[in-house]
């Protein structure tokens, strides 16, 4: 039998971390330590794993789109040589990252499973163990050709997940779409569920920084305040709004301002701040009016990847009306059409 290989890339989070006087923090070399403590990881049934450190590891609180870059220019570099990817990261900005890595990643061929912990490793009682062992099985199986999250005992689509609990073992969810795999006694694809293959070779493209935002609606959001955030340089925004994907109308010139800042060439999405569910722009008139003034609906995106994709697409060079096309089309399994 030829063992599989894995490589396991590790960013940082809370599941290499250490507690220090500040609280916990990741730490150089410490993961390898740990594992070295791991006699499980040489059982036959795992793949061999090779680990990769950044530098400098990171909570991932402090991450920023060029990390998201350097970590699909490791996966590109070594995506012939293995069978799959394991991405250790942390959990706060996971949901952010494991989106940016679809988009980013062009033409990838084989399982780049991003997973990480709510308790650290070293802990007694941790999550880390389970999501670690599960996630490289899930690595170097067949028939999958997509980033996904792995945590507690459920296969995610990468770009569809959400971080839920703070606190509890169960801190992911794609809220509008069913797991890849549910973890069982078997690990076993839903299936139809994985994406195919895509034809041609793996490409991670130059993005050019590009200037974002993301505004979640709230009672009583000023026009003054709108006309702020949507400021030059902005590019592109991600509107959080209510419900099927609406937003105040009595003031028009909070629409005026998103208006002005469309017609410049401000890409605006909108997304709903609700966990379940679709924008639809033409259920109600506080609704419709949004889509007149050129904003650009992101059906069930979650505002994660509403974000991670505006920065792709933008960053890759697209002009915004080519941008707002595809942010209405489904690219990696982002969306439902
Ligand atoms: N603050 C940590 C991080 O995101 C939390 C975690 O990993 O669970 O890196």
């Amino acid at each position: 039998m030829v063992t599989k290989k894995v490589l396991l890339a590790h960013t940082g989070g809370t599941i290499g971390m250490r507690r220090g006087e500040r609280g916990y923090a990741p730490s150089a070399g410490y993961l390898a330590e740990l594992l070295a403590r791991m006699p499980e990881l040489s059982d036959p049934s795992l793949p061999s794993v090779e680990l990769v450190e950044f530098a400098p590891l990171l909570d991932s609180a402090d991450m920023v789109p060029s990390d998201w870059s350097r970590i699909a220019a490791e996966i590109a570099r070594r995506h012939d040589e293995v069978d799959g990817v394991v991405v250790l990261h942390g959990t706060d900005t996971m949901a952010f990252t494991a989106s940016a890595l679809s988009f980013m990643l062009e033409g990838l061929a084989k399982p780049v499973i991003v997973t990480g912990s709510q308790v650290p490793l070293a802990e007694l009682r941790s999550d880390a163990r389970e999501n670690l062992i599960a996630s490289l099985q899930v690595a170097a199986m067949p028939g999958l050709h997509e980033v996904c999250v792995y945590f507690s005992g459920r296969l995610l689509r990468g770009n569809r997940v959400t971080k839920v609990s703070a606190t509890g073992f169960d801190a992911f969810e794609s809220p509008n779409e069913a797991p890849l795999a549910t973890v069982g006694v078997d690990i076993a694809l839903r299936q139809g569920a994985a994406r195919p293959a895509r034809p041609g070779r793996l490409a991670v493209r130059e993005l050019r920084d590009v200037t974002v935002a993301a505004v979640r609606l709230f009672p009583g959001v000023s026009a003054r305040f709108m006309a702020h955030v949507l400021q030059e340089p902005l590019e592109g925004l991600v509107l959080e709004t209510y419900g099927a994907g609406n937003a105040p109308t009595r003031d028009p010139r909070l629409l005026a301002e998103l208006a002005a800042a469309v017609a410049r060439g401000v890409v605006v999405v909108n997304t709903t701040q609700c966990l379940r569910g679709r924008v639809d722009m033409r259920g109600y008139a506080t609704g419709t009016a949004l889509a007149e003034a050129g904003v650009t609906g992101g059906a069930d995106m979650t505002p994660e990847a509403a974000l991670t994709k505006l920065i792709y697409l933008l960053g890759s060079g697209m002009a915004p009306d080519e941008a707002r096309a595809a942010m209405a089309r489904d690219l990696r399994g982002e969306l439902t059409e």
